[in-house]
C-alpha cells in the first residue's frame, strides 16, 4: 500500500502543494508547527500569474469575496510627491495578461487554500503542532520525525516550512538566511478612516533614498494595507513584544527623514505598526537546490526573496501548481524520483530569476544621486514598459502543455 505524501508546513505553500496534489487523487499529510492557524501576516499583492493558479484552481469567487482588484499602480516620489511612473492593471492587465492583478491580507489567501484543502478531506490530512525537527531518506520512503518523538513515513516529502526550513537545512546544511539589512514597518488602516484622493482603488509605491512605501487595498477595499522598508538592524536582543506603537512610529519617522505630506499623512493614520527585519537567501544555483530523490522544496523554504517585486507567495503559488500539472498525466503510482527532477528542472531558473530580480529592485527603489535621476528618467521615458513584466505576469510556465490542436489530432478527439 502506498503511504501518503508527507508536507511539512501549513502556511501558503504548504497549502497549495496539498491541493496541488488533492486534485490530482495524491494524498498528503501537512504537518503545521502552529497548534492554531491564526492572522499571520499582512498584506499581499497577488500577480496575474499567481491569479491565473487560484483560477485554475476554481478559486475566483472565494478570491472576489475577499480580495481587491486595484486599477492601477502609481509610483511617487516620497519626498517631492510627484508622480515618476504609472501602470495600468484590472482591465489593462487582463487584456494584456489574460488575468487580473490582485491585493489581499495574507491571511484571506491562507484561508482560502484552507477551505479548498478542507474540501478534499479524503486527499489532505492537516496535523496542527506538528513540528518536523528531522528527516530521513530511505530508497522507497521518506521519515521524518516530529518534535514530539512521534516519526511518520511517506512515499515523498515536500518542504514547505519557509524562510528558515528544517527540511532545506537538513538536505543542504545549517546555512542561515542572510540579513538584507531593510527593515519592514506594515500596519492596516480603515480606508474611511483616509482622505478621499486615498482611497482610490490603486497600487501606490513612494520610492525615497534608502527606503520606500507601498500601499494597496486589502478586504475588498475595506481597508488599506501599508508597508514601508527602511535600511537598518534590529538590535540581537530586540524583543517584537517589547515594542509599543508609539516606539515603532518614532522610529519610522526618524528613518523615514523629510518626506512628501501625503505620504506623513497614510503614515499617521496607521494605528498600529508591526516591525520585521528582512532576510532573504542569494538565487537558486541549480535544480538540485530546489528538489533531489523523494525531497522537494517549495515556495519560501527554496527561495526566499526580498519583496520588493511582491512575487514570494506567487513562486510558492506556481511551485506547487508545476506539481499538479506534471501529476496530471501521469498513470499509476507517481515515480516521485523523476517527478521532483522534472518539478525543479522546471521551475529553478524562474525563481533564481525572480529573486535576483526582486533584489535589484531594491536598490533601483532606495536609489539616491545619479542612479534616482536616471531612474526617474527612464520611467518616464519608458512608463509602462518598464513596470509592466510580461515574462512574469504571463506564467507560470506550463510544463505539460495540452498538445496544440491538428487536423489529425481533431480528428482523433472526435472518433
Ligand atoms: C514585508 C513582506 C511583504 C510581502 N509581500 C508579498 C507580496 O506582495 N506578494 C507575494 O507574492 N509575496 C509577498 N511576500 C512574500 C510571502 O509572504 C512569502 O513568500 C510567502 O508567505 C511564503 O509562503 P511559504 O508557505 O513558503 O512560507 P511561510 O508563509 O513562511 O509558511 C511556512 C509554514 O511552515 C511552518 N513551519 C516552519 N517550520 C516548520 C517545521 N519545522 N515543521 C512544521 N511546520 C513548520 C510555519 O509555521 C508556517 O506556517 C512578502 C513578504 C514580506 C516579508
Amino acid at each position: 500500500m502506498r503511504s501518503p505524501i508527507l508536507i511539512a508546513g501549513g502556511g501558503i505553500g504548504g497549502l497549495a502543494g496539498a491541493l496541488a496534489l488533492a486534485r490530482t487523487g495524491v494524498h498528503s499529510v501537512v504537518l503545521e508547527q502552529a497548534p492554531v492557524l491564526g492572522e499571520v501576516g499582512a498584506g499581499l499583492q497577488l500577480g496575474p500569474n499567481a491569479v491565473r493558479v487560484l483560477a485554475d484552481w476554481g478559486l475566483m469567487d472565494a478570491l472576489q469575496a475577499c480580495a481587491a482588484f486595484p486599477e492601477a499602480l502609481q509610483v511617487r516620489d516620497a519626498q517631492a510627491g510627484q508622480q515618476i511612473g504609472h501602470l495600468r492593471l484590472g482591465a489593462m492587465a487582463l487584456a494584456r495578461h489574460g488575468q487580473v492583478y490582485a491585493t489581499l491580507h495574507r491571511a484571506d489567501l491562507h484561508g482560502l487554500l484552507l477551505q479548498a484543502v478542507q474540501h478534499m478531506p479524503a486527499e489532505v490530512s492537516l496535523r496542527l503542532g506538528a513540528r518536523l525537527v528531522s528527516l530521513d531518506e530511505e530508497a522507497d520512503a521518506v521519515q521524518c520525525t516530529l518534535e514530539n518523538g512521534e516519526t511518520l513515513r511517506g512515499d515523498a516529502l515536500i518542504g514547505c516550512d519557509g524562510l528558515w526550513s528544517r527540511v532545506r537545512a537538513q538536505r543542504l546544511g545549517e546555512q542561515p538566511p542572510r540579513a538584507t539589512g531593510h527593515l519592514a514597518y506594515r500596519g492596516l488602516v480603515r480606508t474611511a478612516d483616509l482622505p478621499p484622493a486615498l482611497q482610490a482603488n490603486r497600487i501606490t509605491a513612494w520610492l525615497g533614498p534608502r527606503l520606500h512605501a507601498v500601499h494597496y487595498p486589502v478586504k475588498q477595499g475595506e481597508w488599506l494595507n501599508v508597508v514601508v522598508v527602511v535600511h537598518g538592524k534590529l538590535a540581537p536582543d530586540d524583543d517584537p513584544h517589547g515594542w509599543t506603537h508609539e516606539a515603532h512610529a518614532a522610529d519610522l519617522k526618524r528613518a523615514l527623514g523629510p518626506a512628501c505630506a501625503e505620504l506623513i499623512g497614510v503614515l499617521e493614520a496607521v494605528p498600529d505598526w508591526s516591525r520585521w527585519a528582512l532576510n532573504d537567501r542569494a538565487p537558486l544555483r541549480g535544480a538540485e537546490e530546489q528538489a533531489s530523490g523523494r525531497v522537494a522544496l517549495l515556495g519560501d523554504a527554496a527561495h526566499p526573496m526580498r519583496p520588493y517585486l511582491a512575487q514570494g507567495a506567487a513562486m510558492a503559488l506556481e511551485d506547487a501548481w508545476t506539481l499538479g500539472r506534471l501529476l496530471r498525466d501521469r498513470r499509476g503510482s507517481p515515480d516521485w524520483p523523476t517527478v521532483f527532477a522534472q518539478y525543479a528542472d522546471f521551475r529553478w531558473t524562474r525563481n533564481a530569476q525572480v529573486q535576483a530580480l526582486s533584489t535589484r529592485n531594491g536598490t533601483i527603489f532606495h536609489a539616491s544621486g545619479p542612479l534616482r535621476w536616471a531612474r526617474n528618467r527612464a520611467m518616464a521615458l519608458l512608463g509602462e514598459r518598464l513596470l509592466d513584466n510580461s515574462w512574469l505576469y504571463g506564467g507560470p510556465p506550463d510544463p505539460a502543455p495540452a498538445a496544440p490542436e491538428t487536423p489529425l489530432n481533431r480528428k482523433r478527439k472526435t472518433t
